[in-house]
This record gives structure tokens, sequence and C-alpha cells, in this order.
């Protein structure tokens, strides 16, 4: 396969149809976002955070990104601001991977860390007070701009009918961070199969089932707030993993599958095991691995 240039590399996945067991004898099929060029699922966000940008005209010559990030956000948003020839500012909280503050570097961005304590929300309210500072420079703030939905609804959601032609998918699980993946791509199946049912993930810890906000390992979903792209997008079910449920199948997915996935994909994994339990036999299960264990590998995601 010839390209001509790594953006072309964005998207268009494998779907992988998995080995494991399930109850009801179920099937689940994972897209394997690692495959992306920048390693994970929001390489398709960082392109369309700034072609948006760009649309509306808040990108310009030389403006500065700005964007408080988890990690691969960051490392999506460098990749396309290199297109762009763009100056970005990463803001991200000190906790998250070495591995994933070490390529937004390498990819030209700049990092600005803050206290792990002050969460996401630290995060969101230091690159704005950066930008405010910086004449000519651009915040696309992934938590609220419609773009991040709409690149899922657009790519990932299609992607998947098509892998999957004449085949009904009973139910869509993905975790939330910024809730972007799940609410584009569950609005797309949606349209395919009305009754398909939607499970977002979230670690302990994460407060969409009503828990108390608190520290977790797995990296890259949880929720401070309520994602406000899941106003428009029914939800059946939230299945809250702990972190050694996510860092189990981990280790079981590598040993079994051959796959090097991060935490999120443990716990996605996770919740499809248990919602298989309770949808009829033969059903159709579809998840989203988002990215790969390399990046976490100092963190000791194995041992
Ligand atoms: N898994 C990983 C590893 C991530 O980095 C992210 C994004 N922070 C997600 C899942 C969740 O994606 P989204 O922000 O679209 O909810």
């Amino acid at each position: 396969m010839l390209v001509n240039n790594v953006y072309e590399l964005i998207g268009h996945t494998p779907l992988l149809k998995l080995k494991i067991d399930t109850p009801n004898n179920s099937q689940i099929y994972a897209k394997l976002e690692m495959n992306n060029p920048g390693g994970s699922v929001k390489d398709r966000l960082g392109m369309a955070l700034i072609e948006h940008g760009i649309e509306i005209n808040a990108i310009k010559e030389k403006t500065t990104i700005i964007e408080p990030t988890a990690g691969n956000t960051g490392i999506g948003v460098a990749l396309a601001a290199q297109k762009y020839h763009l100056p970005v500012k990463l803001v991200v909280p000190a906790k998250f991977s070495f591995e994933k503050q070490t390529l937004m570097k390498a990819l030209g961005a700049e990092i600005i860390n803050t206290p792990s304590e002050a969460g996401i929300k630290g995060a969101i309210q230091k690159a704005k007070e950066l930008a405010s500072g910086i004449e000519n420079s651009y915040v696309p703030l992934q938590f609220e701009n419609p773009a991040n939905p709409a690149v899922y609804q657009r790519t990932l959601g299609p992607e998947i009918l098509a892998d999957l032609p004449n085949q009904k998918i009973d139910a869509f699980v993905a975790g939330a961070g910024s809730g972007g993946t799940f609410a584009g791509t569950a609005k797309a199946l949606q349209a395919a199969y009305s009754e398909i049912h939607k499970v977002v993930v979230e670690p302990e810890g994460s407060i969409l089932n009503g828990g108390q906000p608190h520290a977790h390992k797995t990296e890259g979903i949880g929720v401070e707030f309520i994602p406000p792209f899941f106003e428009d997008v029914t939800i059946t079910d939230t299945k809250t993993i702990s972190d050694d449920d996510a860092f189990h199948y981990v280790k079981w997915l590598a040993q079994n599958e051959g796959l090097f996935v991060g935490s999120s994909s443990g716990a996605a994994l996770a919740a499809s095991l248990q919602i298989a339990e309770k949808l009829p036999t033969n059903s159709t299960i579809v998840t989203i691995f988002p990215d790969s264990s390399e990046r976490y590998l100092s963190e000791g995601i194995y041992n």
C-alpha cells in the first residue's frame, strides 16, 4: 500500500473479531485504534479540531494551538498541527504517562504540566489562562467542541457499519473521557440499528454512576463532569470497571489474543463481557480499543 503522507493513515483501522468466549455465545469485535499513526483513536480528533478551527477562521497563519489533554488528544493535535505549520502548547496533568508526554514533545509540541490533583478541570483552566496571554492563539477544547463527536459520527461509526455488512449490531461499548468517541459513534450506529444497546464505560473514581470522584489507574477514561455530548444520545447502560478488572484484561489480551492494549481497552472488554450476559444468544457486540500498552510500559502496565 503506497501512501503519500502520514495523514492518509488516520482512520480505516481494522475491526478484529476476538476469540474470547462470552456469555450467551455472543461475538465481540474490537476496533483497533492503536493502528492510527499517532497510536490512538484521538488522531481522528486532532485533525478534526485543527481543520474545524481553520474552517471557522479561528486558526490562521501561525496561530498557537493550546489544548488541555490527557495525552492522546495532544499527540493527535500535534500531528495535525504539523501539517499546517502551527505551534502547539499542550496542558497535561502531570500524572499522565511519560511515554505520551515524550511523544507529544517528539512531534514538536511544548508541554505545560498542571498538578495531578487539579485533574482535567485544572488543565482546562490553565489552557484558557495561557490563551488569554497569547495573541493569535486558539483553544479547540475537545471537551466542548462539537467537531469532537462529529468526527466519530462521520468516520468511526460508518467504518464499523461497512466492516459488518448486513450484520445487525446488538451493542456498542466504549469508554468516555471527553465522551466524543462514545457519543459520535453511538449516533452513527443507532441510525442503522435503532434498538442497539449503547453502553458507556468508566473506571471507579469517575462520576457517571453517581460514584465519588477519586484517582484511578485506568488512563484515558473517566469523567469529572458529565460530557455535554451526552445530551443528545441515549445511554442504555453505564458500566463502572475497577482498575483491577481493566488491568486483568490488558494482560489477558496480550496472552490470549496477542494484543498490546492500554487500560481503557481492558475496561472496554470487561464491560463488553458484562453486557453479553444481558443480551440474547448469538449477539454481536462492538467495542473500541483506543490505544496500545506500549505507551504505558513505564507505569508497569504488565506488572
Ligand atoms: N481511551 C484512551 C486511552 C484515551 O486517551 C481516551 C481519550 N482521553 C479515551 C479512551 C476516551 O475517548 P473520548 O475522549 O472520546 O471519550
